[in-house]
């Protein structure tokens, strides 16, 4: 008998033809978090892993707790035989310091040939649990204590306890999208279900220094960091605008400078996003949260861009979007105090409703391809791993 882990897919195992990639993405991305202490097989139903020491399970399970493509994760034992006397046995070993009043024992078979129903099988292992404990019951509605037992062609695994995944697909198995990261409380959200969807993600931050501070770009270092709990790395890109917001501020009607300074942000993001091979933009905007984010804003500011703009968070009210922060981890340092070049620049009263005529009327008044050329060339590249808190391995 081996212990070993026990993955079960989801979603993916809906994918037909494509599986076996969307597995190869899933066990590379398992293999570059928790590293070459084990022996990873999978088919179309699982994925084993067989860690090299008995101790590293808790460190390696809760890496798993965090790869999205994983639906549940379970910690069992390969007999290498199927035969029942040999699942009777071991699974008598493995019973016989565990304490629970009530039970259930459920049976697969992937082998259809074998000389018994998955129904016998579970009734007569449940006959050998009632026969080897006192005062245990079966309850096959609520049991306190699940026994899953799965009958292969030359093998079967026993296990018990069963840990949730979350789900998603494998991240990169989708693509690469480009997040716009903010230091505020959506974007980190809305680049964590999209890395859930499986697009990998790079990240760009507007910074206006002196306008901003280091300690605001630092954040955004930090919320990425977080963000790798969930994808391995993230290259981030910093963008400096602040002579396209001083520009902006000097020479644009007020009404439209968030406006304006939107439209400039989404062009450097398209430019980064298509040098980078990232097919997708996306964003934490939510549908009416400001004036730049009602629908016919969205209109006049996506009207640069020939990408998809995905807004993962555009149907969710704020206080959801704060419970998914809280979960992911990234609430707390999302609403440490420093300024976003956004809140900076605001106008009193900013368009709700402005024209894609008006834009690119005002745009007239400031040289926007200098500006843009500018701010692309000068971007700084930052790699962003799990254990370099500090964001030094400048690319
Ligand atoms: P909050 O959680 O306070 O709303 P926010 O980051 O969502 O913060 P918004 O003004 O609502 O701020 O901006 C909408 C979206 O535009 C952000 O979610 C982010 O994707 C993008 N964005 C805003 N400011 C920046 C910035 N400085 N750098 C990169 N992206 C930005
Ligand atoms: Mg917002």
């Amino acid at each position: 008998m081996k212990k070993l882990i026990i993955i079960k897919y989801g979603e993916l195992s809906t994918k037909k033809d494509n599986i076996n990639y969307f597995l190869s993405c899933l066990k590379d991305n398992i293999r570059n978090s928790i590293g070459d202490n084990c022996y990873i097989k999978f088919d179309r139903g699982r994925m084993y892993i067989f860690p090299n020491n008995e101790n590293e399970y808790d460190v390696i399970i809760s890496k798993l707790k965090n790869i999205f493509g994983i639906h549940e994760i379970n910690i069992g034992y390969k007999l290498d035989s199927n035969k029942l006397d040999i699942i009777e046995e071991n699974l008598k070993v493995l019973i016989k310091d565990r304490s629970f009043n009530t039970f259930k024992v459920e049976t697969k078979r992937s082998y259809k040939n074998y000389n018994m129903t998955s129904m016998e099988v579970s009734k007569y292992l449940g006959g050998i649990v009632l026969k080897s404990l006192k005062n245990v019951s079966v309850d096959v509605q609520n049991p306190e204590f699940l026994i899953n037992v799965e009958i292969r062609s030359d093998s079967a695994y026993i296990y018990f306890d069963k840990i949730a995944g979350i789900g998603g697909y494998p991240v990169g198995s989708l693509g690469k999208g480009m997040l716009m990261l903010s230091g505020g409380i959506d974007s980190p959200v809305s680049g964590y279900l999209a890395l859930k969807r499986g697009v990998r993600i790079e990240g760009v931050y507007f910074e206006s220094p002196p306008h901003t501070s280091d300690a605001a770009k630092n954040k955004v270092c930090e919320l990425a960091r977080i963000l790798t709990n969930y994808s391995g790395y993230i290259k981030l890109h910093i963008v400096n605008f602040t002579n396209i917001q001083e520009d902006i501020y000097k020479n644009i009607p007020h009404e439209y400078l968030i406006t304006i300074m939107r439209r400039m942000m989404y062009r450097i993001t398209d430019r980064l996003a298509k040098k980078n091979n990232c097919k997708v933009i996306i964003n934490g905007e939510s549908i009416g949260q400001v004036a730049s984010q009602t629908l016919t804003s969205m209109v006049s500011i996506n009207s640069v861009t020939n990408m998809p703009v995905i807004r993962p968070v555009a149907c969710l009210d704020k206080l959801e979007i704060i419970d998914l922060a809280r979960k992911i981890n990234t609430y707390e340092t999302s609403i440490l105090p420093f300024e976003d070049c956004c809140t900076i620049f605001v106008p009193e009263h900013p368009v709700i409703n402005p024209t894609i005529e008006k834009c690119e009327e005002y745009e007239k008044l400031i040289n926007v391809d200098e500006l843009l050329n500018e701010a692309v060339k000068n971007t700084e590249v930052i790699k962003i791993n799990k254990e370099n808190l500090e964001f030094n391995d400048i690319l």
